[in-house]
């Protein structure tokens, strides 16, 4: 997913996202006379709200994969305006889908990041929209040292794509996040969005999409650290990538495999699990190639149904861990199981 902020504050369009809303928190009220707040509410007691965010909650959650050790990493959230985004549907759909799961048109969206530390390597699948989805994104490098990474430690980025909630974490203020790593992506996608010439056949709300990826990937390129791949296959023993070209020309899906466990990375083959296990088909305005995507998406589906591996999912929310069941004619959504224990 591209979300194009300062160019849609900049536009006459439909205001198709918006800042991450404050969650007000109500006050409880005991025997009409005594008012219980918690003590973090207490200076806002006044206007009984309390503003929150998403960095009051746990940012990491890590698994075992065989040998490997997987660790969902947040970037943070971004407000999500589906009704406005689907296509292949209609906005009452969008809304009744929606409501279904209890939302309404704007949804607080995830954005997740994925390292694969296999022992030998520590690698990040997508780095989260460093300075451009800010306050509310961004937050993946605290919540990296937070599980005890330090940036300097990653040896190898994988890009599932270059849209800037994937890969604007590259760089922070002109930067690199990530000193000590080789970025991959798929070649497609570096020789489109590092192509100012290719503008023109991209909506107006992506045309940004072209500086940011210059930001982040350019840096990279510039300092001889991409490795653009143009074939499927193993890119170190144990992580793979996989073709999903659609959402954007170079799309990929990465694979981890240690001692007959796996988990796959779906970037944007999917953006909403309200919207998109009951209905596929639908896409989001962000997919360059529409049908193609909504085609990778049900293949992925029904390859992770037939495969039961785990699928971590860049905007299910966080850690996004979990397997993908059918339901009927559609797909559902089954989160890993919270564990606590060590294993
Ligand atoms: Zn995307």
């Amino acid at each position: 997913m591209l979300k194009p902020f300062q160019a849609m504050q900049n536009s006459n369009k439909r205001n198709r996202l918006s800042r991450i809303a404050l969650i007000s928190a109500a006050v409880l009220s005991v025997s009409g006379s005594l008012t219980v707040l918690p003590a973090y509410a207490e200076d806002s007691a006044k206007n009984e709200v309390v503003s929150t965010s998403s960095q009051m909650n746990p940012g990491y959650y890590s698994i075992r994969l065989g040998d490997f050790k997987i660790t969902a990493v947040s970037d943070g959230t971004v407000m999500v305006d589906f009704t406005e985004l689907m296509n292949n549907t209609s906005p009452e759909e969008v809304a009744r889908l929606l409501a279904r799961r209890y939302h309404g048109a704007q949804v607080e969206t995830s954005i997740n990041a994925y390292v694969i530390d296999t022992g030998n390597h520590v690698a990040i699948v997508d780095t989260g929209a460093g300075d451009v989805f800010a306050p509310s994104g961004g937050h993946l490098v605290e919540n990296l040292k937070s599980a005890g990474y330090q940036p300097e430690q990653i040896d190898a980025v994988l890009l599932t794509h270059i849209h800037g909630d994937h890969s604007c974490g590259l760089t922070r203020n002109g930067k690199m996040t990530f000193p000590n790593a080789v970025v991959y992506a798929d070649q497609h996608d570096v020789d489109f969005w590092l192509n100012s010439d290719n503008k023109d056949k991209v909506s107006d709300t992506l045309k940004v999409g072209f500086e940011w990826a210059e930001q982040s990937v350019g840096t990279y390129l510039k300092a001889g650290r991409v490795k653009a791949f143009s074939e499927e296959g193993e890119l170190f023993p144990g992580i793979s990538a996989i073709n999903t070209y659609g959402h954007t020309p170079g799309h990929t899906v990465y694979q981890a495999e240690s001692q007959g466990q796996r988990i796959r990375f779906i970037g944007d083959l999917l953006h909403s699990q309200d919207i998109q296990f009951a209905r596929p088909e639908i896409t989001i305005d962000f997919d360059l190639n529409s049908p193609k995507a909504a085609r990778q998406r049900l293949n992925a589906f029904n390859d992770a149904v037939e495969g039961g591996y785990l699928i971590g999912a860049a905007h299910i929310p966080f850690p996004g861990i979990g397997h993908i069941q059918r339901d009927g004619g559609a797909f559902e959504w089954i989160p890993m199981n919270y564990r606590a224990k060590a294993n």
